[in-house]
């Protein structure tokens, strides 16, 4: 299985059968687990096998095929799956620090990360924000004893890239973990493991669904990680992913492949061709060669994404305009999704934040976030053109 590719692995990885000899993988709706024996019941809880289960919260069956083939896809020894892509992202910077340890995190966080890393101050630990395309700043913050880095590799709205071999560099040389928020980038285009990334979370939400339907969330990272400091954590807290969903996750992992990179090919041909357009002041997609990471999104993802992110020149009332006019392209807040999305950050996802944070992060009054489901390319330029004449 080690050799398959990543197209084979989505299909096939971590697939379990009962004795039944079913094609698709089952749901194993239980929360419990019977034991043959009071003898057994102790030795499972001293030490679980592979193949057995305590109870839900701890792991399932169709839980634990969706974590083995998410480790596979990815690259790490283990995972962990939870309820939410935040339960992941709580999961894994909760689970690794006490109070007095030192984190570092770019500043151009999606908003409920940026309220774990708040969360994780009140109970101590020192967090230092950093402009996370400055390397310097990333020498700078961190330092001897700093327990972990944080990061979105693409950010979310403003589809920044980090140079995540270079803060991984940074961040080892001092001991300190890498762990990665991979969702813009899509476990499809991923390459954290190879460049230097230690735990990398993903909210199954997104693109892993793809459809969707269903919360879901995945830490990955080594055996040693996984099993002796997240597991505990979640498995106490409990932030358990439910068998349903995770079987939901499964049959989305099928077609990952296939969608995402339909996704991105339908997001740069519309990059390119608004590229220029009258009505916006910028168009954001790491796939055009006039963003300033260019070079790195293709080193590191060999693509631009899924998203793209517009900047209309006529404000918030244009943004408006442009989005009630689009007919396809629905107005929404998730993204990964089959059917394409628009979100007006400033007014919905990073409402909260104060107008200086807005600016600082790039979040203008004309900004738009464009998530491309999989609908036909051309229709969707066809939508997206004639919506941007009518603002
Ligand atoms: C959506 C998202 C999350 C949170 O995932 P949920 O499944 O909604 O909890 C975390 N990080 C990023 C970058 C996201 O886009």
């Amino acid at each position: 299985m080690d050799d398959w590719k990543t197209a084979t692995k989505l299909v096939h990885a971590g697939t379990r059968r009962s004795q039944y000899g079913e094609m698709s993988e089952a749901i194993f709706l239980t929360q419990g687990f019977v034991y043959d024996s009071a003898e057994q019941a102790e030795a499972r809880f001293i030490e679980a096998g592979p193949d057995e289960f305590i109870y839900a919260r701890y792991g399932n069956p169709t839980v634990r095929m969706f974590e083995d083939r998410m480790a596979a896809i990815e690259g790490t020894e283990d995972a962990f799956a939870t309820a939410s892509g935040m339960a992941a992202v709580n999961g894994a910077l909760t689970s690794l620090v006490k109070a007095g340890d030192h984190v570092v995190a770019s500043r151009a966080l999606f908003g409920s990360c940026l309220y774990v890393l708040d969360l994780l101050a009140r109970f101590g630990v020192e967090v230092s924000f950093v402009d996370g395309t400055d390397l310097d700043q990333w020498r700078a913050a961190v330092r001897e004893g700093t327990k972990a880095v944080f990061l979105e590799a693409v950010s979310n709205p403003t589809l920044e890239v980090i140079d995540l071999a270079a803060v991984a560099e940074i961040a080892h040389a001092r001991g300190a973990t890498v762990i990665v928020d991979n969702v813009f980038v899509t476990p499809t285009f991923s390459r954290a493991v190879a460049l230097g990334a230690d735990v990398v979370v993903y909210s199954a939400t997104k693109h892993i669904d793809g459809s969707g339907r269903c919360l879901g969330g995945v830490v990955c990272g080594t055996r040693a990680y996984v099993r002796k400091v997240l597991e505990p954590y979640l498995k106490h807290t409990g932030g358990a992913l439910s068998p349903f969903n995770a079987w939901v996750m499964l049959k989305g992992m099928e077609t990952m492949d296939l969608r995402v990179r339909q996704q991105a090919a339908t997001a740069q041909a519309l990059a390119e061709t608004l590229a220029g357009h009258p009505k916006l002041a910028r168009v954001i997609y790491p796939g055009l060669r006039d963003h300033a990471q260019h070079d790195l999104a293709m080193r590191q993802m060999g693509a631009g994404g899924t998203v793209l992110a517009l900047d209309l020149a006529g404000g918030q009332e244009a943004a408006f305009r442009f989005l009630n006019a689009l007919e396809i392209v629905s107005i929404s807040n998730n993204l990964g999704d089959a059917k394409s999305i628009i979100t007006h950050p400033a007014t919905t996802t990073h409402q909260r934040l104060s107008a200086e944070q807005k600016a600082a992060l790039g979040i203008t009054p004309g900004l738009v976030r464009l998530s491309l489901g999989i609908e036909d390319g051309a229709d969707l330029v066809a939508d997206v053109t004639r919506a941007l004449d009518a603002a």
